[in-house]
């Protein structure tokens, strides 16, 4: 089967990501690094762009997945907006190039600091969770003098059939607002003068695999709409959130346009801008995380692989028992053994892969796919490991996109006692 990164190959028993060879990757810029290519994000983002092509529709890159401020640059550079959930992101999305005007906060926990820094820089759109979330931003924008655009986040109370850690538009999660109440809430927006009605908003789950969930999302929020029209409440925008799911093993997501294919034609003919906003689909399967096997370790009933990357790089493992799929960088000639593929943390969960059959010795590299996404921005300092550094690799050029922390820089912002 061929790898989920479709710009990694195989060639003479060396791995390559677009033209260039991990191992010169290892070798420049030491282990472990997040690597990404520049043809495989712009390929994942030019299949959202071309399945909404004619469309009033807008992809809003979600910064959480990856935040680097270069990938940013690089999304903002195609036509990107953002979907942002924090101050700092909104920072990276100025920083890296990208106006405020393409922006949407979304978020449940806003701070009053967050919504004074979004209103002055002039985002596009706050996504609104809870009533007193709108009661503090209009008191906000009225000190600031100003309006501030809203959509209400609702729960459309779809089930997107995914890892309950990930599934978001249930009842029963702290995200979003109920029907009823988002009724009630519009209706009081709607008479402010502080605040102004763009639009609507929900986001039901993510690495969604199935069509259905989303279409079904849809047009509950479609039948809310015709309620707010009825009352003479219209939006600008519809904005149906992020999900996709992609291939880490053997799943098999539908393509961009198909998975839109059923709601799309729901929403066919109607006046408001679509709007998206996928993480994982355009950044997951455009990185690895490449690292170097520290020790190989038969112990008395497994065989382990110690590897210089841990939970604190990659934590999708450990957190929701992912499954990356890990490849030797070099093929060869080795007696395999079912390896688990573990970090140097003290954590029994400190595991990026277990049970993997691998042909491996001390000193190899190792490829852990399908990174791109919810790794780099999940990674902490945890057991004072810095973080990797991030290259991006165009062609035959790699560019270093993030140096590897210093220890210094981990403890810098301490203080030791008088
Ligand atoms: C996380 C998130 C996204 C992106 O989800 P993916 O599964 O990565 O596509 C989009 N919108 C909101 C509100 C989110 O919280």
């Amino acid at each position: 089967m061929s790898f989920p990164i479709t710009t990694l190959a195989r060639r003479e028993g060396a791995l390559f990501l677009e033209d260039v060879a991990l191992e010169n990757i290892a070798a420049g810029f030491g282990s472990p690094t997040y690597v990404y290519s520049r043809a495989a994000l712009e390929a994942a983002y030019t299949a959202w762009s071309r399945a909404l092509q004619g469309k009033r529709a807008r992809v809003f890159y979600a910064v959480k997945a990856n935040s680097n401020i270069a990938i940013l640059q690089l999304f903002a550079r195609l036509g990107a907006g953002f979907d942002i959930v924090s101050g700092g992101e909104l920072a990276r999305v100025l920083a890296a190039g990208a106006s405020a005007s393409d922006v949407v906060f979304s978020g449940v926990g806003k701070s009053e600091g967050e919504m004074r820094q979004a209103l002055a820089a002039g985002v596009r759109c706050f996504n609104i969770e809870s009533e007193p979330e709108l009661l503090r931003l209009e008191a906000v924008a009225k000190r600031m003098g100003l309006r501030a655009p809203i959509a209400f986040r609702v729960n459309p109370d779809v089930d997107p059939k995914t890892h309950p850690y990930i599934s978001t538009g249930l009842k029963n999660n702290k995200f979003g607002v109920a029907f009823d109440e988002a009724l009630r809430l519009y209706r009081y927006a709607a008479a402010s003068a502080h605040l102004a009605i763009d639009g609507i908003a929900c986001h039901i789950g993510s690495q969604m695999l199935e069509r259905d969930p989303i279409a079904d999302a849809g047009g509950r929020v479609l039948e809310l709409i015709a309620q707010l029209n009825a009352e003479g409440i219209t939006l600008k925008h519809i904005d149906l959130g992020g999900g996709l799911g992609i291939r880490y093993r053997d799943e098999v997501p539908p393509a961009v346009s198909d998975y839109l294919g059923p709601l799309l034609a729901k929403f066919a003919g109607r006046s408001e801008e679509l709007c998206f906003e996928p993480g994982r689909s355009l950044v997951g399967n455009a990185g690895l995380l490449l690292t170097r096997v520290e020790y190989v370790k038969h112990g008395e009933s497994r065989h382990f692989a110690i590897v210089d990357a841990a939970m604190n790089d990659l934590a999708r493992p450990a957190l929701y028992e992912a499954y990356h799929e890990i490849v030797p960088v070099a093929a060869r000639e080795l007696t395999p053994h079912t390896y688990d593929v573990v970090g140097p943390v003290c954590e029994s969960g400190d595991f990026l892969g277990l049970e993997r059959e691998l042909a491996i010795q001390d000193g190899d590299l190792l490829a852990v796919l399908s990174a791109g996404a919810y790794g780099m921005a999940m990674a902490s300092n945890y057991n004072t490991r810095g973080r990797a550094a991030e290259v991006l690799v165009d062609g035959e050029a790699v560019h270093l996109i993030r140096e590897r922390e210093t220890v210094d820089s981990l403890f810098a912002a301490e203080k030791l006692l008088p």
